[in-house]
């Protein structure tokens, strides 16, 4: 294919602010855009209109992806110099720092976030990631162990072909998430981005060329979950998946793994976490902004989201009433005006998943005490929620609702937050607010969840193990640890002169 080909695919897209660029629609392989067996039509959810048709990948298209990483892997790539990986994982954060603006307008259109939040949270979280890992290429290695008159030692190799299948709500992100790790020790990759939400990773995938890295290491499609991704997990070919989604989907790609080559998994999947506030923390008006921000951010649609809120009897009366207000204030609209707070729930199917989760909310008995209601405009757009008087066994409690949805509870003193809170299958995040040393320091061991935040809420960095506890998961993202995810550990022991 020619470049004068891949013209077909582009697509002229227009946000409403007047920004008007074009996106190369097709699957980016062995770095070219290239057509697919299918289509994907993808929606703004601000106003439900068609956006784009991007080309779809099937198991065709997936054998396509993983032959050429293969390829790049075995011939160049694994071998690669450890300055090379990193020089060229600095040029893509280089290149994505300087082409935020268009990233930020195409995840926004796509996927109805505020841009605000995709400039100032996802695109330097991004390029931080690059960064972060591209100062590991050349620290990625073994140890020496001590063994009577033999050399043993350790080597840590690449796996091979690294699939990574991602979830819409932080597309950008989740990518440099699982490109970073894989590539800085010498793995190339698939990844196959959400069917909602395509278009930023193609600006990225045009972006992988533009910074010179060789055919084939970063391949990047866009595909059908029960299609492509059912394709992925049974990849024979494919050595490891690191899958970003929900629990359910999960599952699947741990069952595809078994039937198939038993390839490695990571799954980084829900959440429904807790968030604690104590009668002794030191300003309860901070606490509430947290709590704003870890449960409306993305309108709810955070893995991490601080969906259920634990406050201390004391201080409930005014928790709530410091909460309404600040919900009160923050602007409802055009995921496009600067000043927007939240936007559009993604699709139309999040959309009727989340209003009825409100409906059983109301059906179970507890007090819808805020929203509750979508709002009356083009799109998908529901009113940030809050319910009080929930308890633990009501299923907006229990399930992870991915909404702008916030329950709130009392609790009576620490052994009775405790149990409450780690009453649950997920365990993602947490939160505590006090004052108090010996507390948070307790609190926070006692909590079983992959990251506990004291005093803030949903802080995420690059140098920080992210990931879950229970069903939210296994494996890690960010920090030194998620490189262990990318390895295989090879012993090697030569005798040193001694007799059998
Ligand atoms: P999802 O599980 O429906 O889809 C995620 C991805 O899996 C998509 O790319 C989809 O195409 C693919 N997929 C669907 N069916 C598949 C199959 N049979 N085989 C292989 N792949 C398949 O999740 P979603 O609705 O896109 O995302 C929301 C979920 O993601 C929430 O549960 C959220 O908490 C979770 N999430 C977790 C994190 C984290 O880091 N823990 C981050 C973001 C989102």
């Amino acid at each position: 294919m020619t470049l004068s080909d891949e013209q077909q695919f582009l697509t002229e897209v227009v946000a409403p602010d007047g920004y008007k660029f074009t996106v190369n629609t097709g699957l980016f392989i062995n770095n070219e855009f290239v057509a697919g067996e299918n289509t994907i039509d993808t929606t703004n959810p601000a106003t439900g209109k068609l956006l784009a048709t991007v080309q779809a990948a099937e198991a065709k298209q997936v054998d396509m992806a993983v032959d050429a990483a293969e390829k790049a892997f075995h011939h160049g790539w694994k071998s690669s110099h450890p300055r090379e990986r990193s020089r060229l994982l600095n040029k893509l954060a280089d290149l994505i720092e300087r082409d935020t603006d268009e990233i930020a307008h195409l995840e926004s259109l796509d996927s109805g976030k505020a841009i605000m939040g995709v400039r100032n949270f996802d695109a330097p979280h991004s390029i931080n990631q690059l960064r972060y890992f591209s100062g590991f290429c050349d620290k990625n290695h073994g140890k020496v162990i001590q063994t009577n008159g033999k050399l043993s030692y350790t080597i840590h190799e690449p796996i091979g072909v690294c699939a990574g299948i991602i979830a819409w709500n932080v597309s950008t992100l989740m990518i440099t998430y699982k490109i970073a790790p894989a590539l800085c020790v010498g793995n190339t990759v698939v990844i196959k981005t959400s069917e909602f939400a395509p278009l930023a990773a193609l600006k990225i995938a045009a972006l992988v060329r533009e910074a010179g890295f060789p055919p084939g290491v970063i391949n990047i499609i866009s595909g059908y979950g029960h299609t492509a991704g059912e394709a992925m997990s049974h990849h024979k070919k494919i050595g490891k998946i690191s899958f970003t989604g929900s629990v359910a989907t999960g599952r699947l790609i741990m069952k595809g793994a078994a039937e198939s080559n038993l390839k490695k998994v990571t799954l980084e999947l829900g959440g429904k976490s807790p968030v604690i506030i104590f009668d002794d923390v030191e300003n309860l008006d901070e606490a509430v902004t947290w709590v704003h921000t870890g449960g409306y951010s993305i309108s709810g649609q955070a893995c991490c989201a601080g969906s259920r809120v634990y406050v201390q009897e004391g201080i409930y009366d005014q928790f709530i009433e410091k909460l309404k207000t600040l919900v009160l204030s923050k602007k409802i609209g055009c995921p496009f005006e600067q000043d927007t707070f939240q936007g559009p729930q993604v699709s139309e199917t999040q959309f009727k998943r989340v209003m009825d989760y409100i409906d059983i909310g109301k059906k179970e008995g507890a007090t819808c005490y805020l929203g509750g209601n979508s709002i009356n405009r083009e799109g998908y757009y529901i009113e940030p929620t809050i319910f009080t008087d929930v308890t633990e066994n009501m299923r907006i409690m229990q399930e992870e609702i991915f909404g702008p949805v916030i329950c709130v509870a009392k609790f009576r003193d620490e052994n009775d937050v405790i149990f409450k809170a780690n009453d649950t299958t997920y365990g993602l995040a947490a939160g505590v607010f006090t004052a108090n040393v010996t507390r948070a320091l307790t609190v926070s061991k006692a909590l079983e969840a992959g990251q506990v935040w004291v005093n803030c809420f949903m802080t995420i960095d690059s140098p920080i193990p992210f990931g879950g506890y229970k069903q939210s998961g296994f494996g890690r993202e960010c920090s030194e640890y998620a490189l262990m995810d990318y390895i295989q550990i090879k012993s090697i022991k030569i005798n040193a002169g001694n007799p059998v």
